[in-house]
């Protein structure tokens, strides 16, 4: 028995190489399934080449799906060779989808004591490496193309340290740049600082520093910027804590320490160092506009954050003058987030300072003033120059961020328009703009980073929670007033939860094919279901036996003028694409801008409970859902578009008043 179990190892052990990763998938072969739910992958590098236990190995190329697509993994296949032989490898590891470019996977002690063949050793890696993503939609496996690599597998590091920055002038808070190599990269590696010891002389005291000055160190201080490729470069911030808040000469050494997780650590030789430590300045406020929750950006150097005994507050001298009005006087103290020596962002507050002063909801005026950043470490502070500031303040204003997931991508595959998917993204955009013309809502794609507060809604695939919803706004309670202006509706939120409704908010696409009189398997027809969707789309359902559509029909049709038009779209190929865009887009647009209205306190902002317009009217965008038909919510009514009834655009207007534009209040339905 036992021998032969022996040799089904022995065989398995020469099979796996070769069978393990046509078994799973193919690398690099290309198929083309009827519904392609994601984009061809590449990988094209994989970082850092000297890997140890608690390296996270990252891998670039991409595109890489998120997780609302499916789980990602990283197959390596190859062998290790070590000083007593050598060892076959195939490891298929969970990764993290970083960015669109980058995944990585921690390569842990037990991984690499799997590779080494039972026991952690130094070796060289040499594999086949290539991502692999799995549909939660479909279960089909999409995998990227295969990369050579080598990896060096090492169980310690021994730091060097080759040069320090030739220029001694230097801001505390300021970064020192250095020629370090053998670098950890990560806490779970074990950590690399730089140890710093000398002599501190104040500016203006004589010397010898042994007599005027103060010894400073040994201290250990964190190496930031080591290059994750190469394991070299590096800085060390030089704190006010350590360094004192005045200008000063810093003579001494630096010298860089590996602190392994368990066990000795190394250190590199030293080098001298010998610094003009600069105190606080200010050089601009690059903010000229901004309102509640918005960031106004105070740059300079030296300004140290609030922590050991230490912090950066700006004096604001000077004037408000609000629209039409006459100026009063400001004299506030601001406590901004500092980023680094170089940033403080203030956030503008209607609890703080400003907000104390005035109603950031609804001010509007210009605020002109002396700004001054005072630096104190205990008792011990120093003052910057002053610079002038003048701030355009603006009535409240909703920043909406529209993040579409990557299963929104592969669902767009059903329907056999991924081609014309910026085309789509692009007509919803339109609509909701056009749905909030008057109301103080910016709409986005792209990250927002000169707001703190502002609203994110996600826009899936597929409806987590199963129900089959459109969309669903989970962000918690009836906001009446608007009073959160950083509603999350996607993701998981369990507060909404706990009141017995669905955990996952946004947008599912794929739900819209409830509308279908004959919707995919596994969905079931809307009661408002209308034979018109089926006309719209089945040209293109390769599951309705339609031809998704082509490159060339995506670069090449023209955007539809009259939307009701399409109510009666003919065979003309090029006439469907652009219906489908638009019937697709509108109903994406006008979803969204329905829970929009829901987080901002629609429908029926005064009354307990009520979430949507009474009854059913023509046209009203925040009816109920059966109470918008198909043909309401597509922008095929003859009669019009949707809107908001007349008292819920009244309460928008009161609530997030366009500075810039009334929007139109005729023609809108009443709301009761
Ligand atoms: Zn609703």
């Amino acid at each position: 028995m036992g021998s032969t179990a022996g040799r089904m190892i022995l065989v398995l052990v020469w099979l796996v190489p070769f069978l393990g990763p046509a078994s799973c998938a193919e690398p690099g072969k290309k198929s083309t399934p009827a519904v392609q739910e994601w984009h061809e992958m590449s990988v094209m590098y994989a970082f850092p080449s000297v890997v140890l236990p608690g390296t996270r190995l990252w891998i670039e190329g991409g595109p890489f799906p998120d997780e609302s697509f499916g789980t990602t993994e990283v197959v390596l296949e190859g062998t290790f060779h070590h000083d007593d032989g050598f060892a076959q490898v195939f490891e298929v590891l969970p990764a993290v989808r970083h960015r669109a470019d980058r995944v990585y996977v921690d390569l842990t002690g037990e991984i690499l004591s799997r590779i080494g063949g039972g026991a952690l050793r130094e070796g060289a890696l040499v594999v086949r490496i290539w991502v692999r993503a799995t549909s939660l939609f479909s279960g089909r496996e999409y995998v990227s193309d295969v990369l050579p690599l080598d990896l060096e597998v090492a169980l310690t590091l021994v730091p060097e340290l080759d040069a320090v920055q030739e220029d001694p002038f230097l801001y505390l808070e300021g970064k020192l740049g250095f020629q370090g190599s053998n670098l950890f990269l990560g806490e779970e590696e074990g950590s690399s600082v730089a140890v710093i010891e000398g002599c501190l002389l104040p500016a203006g005291a004589a010397g010898p520093c042994e007599s005027g000055g103060t010894m400073i160190g040994p201290v250990a201080l964190p190496i930031t910027d080591a290059d994750p490729r190469t394991r070299s470069g590096g800085t060390v911030v030089l704190p006010a804590h350590v360094f004192g808040v005045h200008p000063a000469s810093f003579t001494g050494t630096l010298r860089i320490r590996n602190e392994a997780p368990q066990g000795a650590g190394y250190e590199s030789y030293e080098q001298p160092l010998a610094l003009e430590l600069l105190e606080v300045e200010l050089t601009q406020v690059s903010t000229v506009r901004s309102s509640l929750g918005g960031y106004v950006d105070l740059h300079g150097h030296a300004f140290a954050p609030a922590a050991n005994g230490c912090a950066t507050t700006f004096s604001l001298l000077g004037t408000w003058t609000p629209e039409g009005g006459s100026s009063q006087a400001l004299d506030l103290i601001l406590i901004p987030e500092i980023r680094d020596g170089d940033l403080a962002r203030h956030v503008l507050d209607d609890q703080a300072d400003l907000g104390e002063v005035l109603d950031l909801r609804t001010a509007r005026g210009v605020v002109d003033a002396d700004l001054t950043a005072r630096v104190c470490c205990g008792a011990d502070c120093e003052d910057s120059n002053t610079v002038p500031m003048r701030l355009e303040l603006v009535p409240v204003l909703q920043k909406v961020r529209l993040m579409y997931q990557d299963s929104y991508f592969s669902a767009l595959a059903q329907w056999g328009l991924t081609g014309v998917d910026a085309a789509i993204r692009d007509r919803a955009f339109q609509v909701i703009r056009g749905l909030y013309d008057g109301i103080h809502v910016e709409l986005t794609e792209e990250e927002i980073t000169d707001y703190r507060l502002y609203s994110r809604v996600e826009i899936h695939g597929f409806d987590p929670n199963g129900y089959g919803l459109l969309g669903y706004d989970n962000s918690p309670g009836k906001d009446v007033g608007n009073v959160r202006l950083h509603d999350v509706l996607g993701g998981h939120n369990a507060l909404t939860q706990e009141d017995g409704y669905p955990g996952y908010g946004g947008v599912f696409l794929h739900s819209f094919f409830g509308l279908s009189r004959n919707p995919p398997a596994g969905l079931v027809p809307m009661e408002i279901a209308d034979a018109l969707f089926d006309r719209v789309f089945d040209p293109f359902r390769p599951d309705r036996k339609g031809t998704p559509v082509n490159a060339q029909e995506a670069a090449s049709h023209t955007p539809v003028s009259h939307g009701p038009s399409c109510a009666s779209v003919g065979t003309n190929r090029l006439e469907r694409v652009a219906c489908a865009v638009y019937v697709l887009g509108t109903l994406l647009g006008t979803t969204l801008a329905h829970e929009i209205g829901h987080s901002l306190g629609l429908a029926q902002p005064y009354v307990d409970g009520a979430f949507h317009n009474p009854g059913d009217a023509p046209l009203r965008l925040m009816d109920a859902g059966n109470a918008r038909s198909f043909v309401e919510r597509a922008g095929l009514s003859e009669a019009g578009f949707e809107a908001f009834c007349a008292e819920d655009f009244l309460y928008l207007r009161d609530v997030l008043p366009d500075p810039d534009s009334e929007g139109g209040t005729a023609g809108r339905p009443a709301c009761n």
